[in-house]
């Protein structure tokens, strides 16, 4: 009988610890150098914090818009905000002269937006930046020397099921297509900061509550092989919506594909019922990244694991589990990490 107690205890003990510690944010792996083996086949995505990934694949980067500023609660409700420059080149990671090609944006809110005019300026000047009228506006209004870089996409997304437009990169070998999405409210069902920040801005505004969202986008992200076929297919978010918005359209082949890797946003979750579910239980990828889970408005600096934190995706991460393939590979990404992801074999 004692031997039986202190069994069940020993896993009741090791199933708590597991079910904690696997909440924990991956800490990720070392990069691919160029000589080692699978470095042409592998993708190399480091999470950049917010809606930032940079994702490689050989020596051509795309990249979605990062945000290492974090203004505090104080300078967002009431006061002014404007990037950290010093804070940005401390963190933003190196890329090779026209590495990156894109640069995508999915909202204009400023914790999407606000380092990106000083971060394309800086480190991506061959890069376009794709996104909303509203992106645009405030791009240019930040840094006017960007207007031939931004791109606006309204009128090329797909929508309704439909496809859109592909955009090809890097000898064709990475391209994107936006989708129509929507974006979740913030708290207790209030949405903040929606509408669009106007045509020819004087300046760029230092309150957050101007950083307006425009409409928002989700963007599905192939890697292609030399024969043109699809090696390995991102979907990618940067805010809740409700589906099927946001969601990849139908295709057929040879445009079809099983998404290889969904990045969801958990910021907000609790806003969107069934939301990154539908998502996942209908378009089954084979991993996961739940992401902008951080508090962004907390420096960088300090350690991104907080107890809020945690128990914030302990409460949302069962439903997300629970939507999951059987073959589903899940992370939660720890800023600044670098994870790997090969093709699935053809
Ligand atoms: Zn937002």
């Amino acid at each position: 009988m004692r031997d039986i107690v202190l069994g069940c205890l020993i896993l009741l003990i090791i199933g708590c610890s597991g079910v904690a510690t696997s909440y924990q944010p991956d800490p990720g792996v070392p990069v691919l150098a160029p000589h080692e083996p699978a470095y042409e086949e592998t993708i190399q995505l480091r999470y950049l914090g917010a809606g930032g990934y940079l994702i490689r694949r050989g020596k051509h980067a795309i990249l979605t818009a990062p945000l290492y500023t974090n203004p505090g609660w104080p300078r967002v409700g009431l006061g002014w905000i404007a990037p950290d420059t010093a804070l940005i080149d401390r963190l933003h990671p190196p890329t090779s002269p026209g590495e990156v090609g894109a640069i995508l944006v999915g909202h204009a809110h400023y914790d999407h937006l606000l380092d990106v005019p000083y971060i394309a300026r800086k480190y991506h000047p061959e890069a376009k930046i794709y996104g909303n009228r509203s992106m645009a506006n405030l791009v240019v209004a930040a840094e006017p020397r960007l207007e031939d870089q931004v791109k606006v996409l309204e009128e090329e997304v797909a929508r309704g099921g439909q496809p859109g437009k592909w955009f090809y990169l890097a000898d064709s070998t990475i391209r994107f297509m936006a989708i129509e999405s929507d974006h979740g409210p913030h708290f207790l069902g209030i949405h903040v900061m929606k509408g669009e920040a106007e045509d020819g801005l004087k300046a760029v505004p230092r309150s957050a509550w101007a950083w307006k969202e425009g409409k928002p986008l989700a963007y599905l992200i192939d890697f292609l092989g030399p024969d043109k076929a699809i090696d390995f297919r991102i979907h990618f978010q940067d805010a809740t919506s409700h589906y099927p918005l946001g969601a990849p359209p139908d295709f057929a082949p040879p445009d079809s594909h099983r998404l290889d890797l969904a990045i969801t946003c958990v910021d907000t979750w609790f806003q969107v019922p069934d939301y990154p579910e539908a998502l996942i239980r209908n378009h089954r990828p084979r991993y996961v990244i739940l992401g902008h889970w951080e508090n962004f408005f907390r420096s960088p600096t300090k350690p991104a694991w907080t107890r809020f934190s945690s128990l914030r995706l302990r409460r949302f991460i069962p439903s997300v589990l629970d939507a999951m393939p059987p073959d589903t590979d899940w992370i939660v990404p720890l800023p600044g990490a670098l994870y790997r992801y090969r093709p699935a074999p053809r």
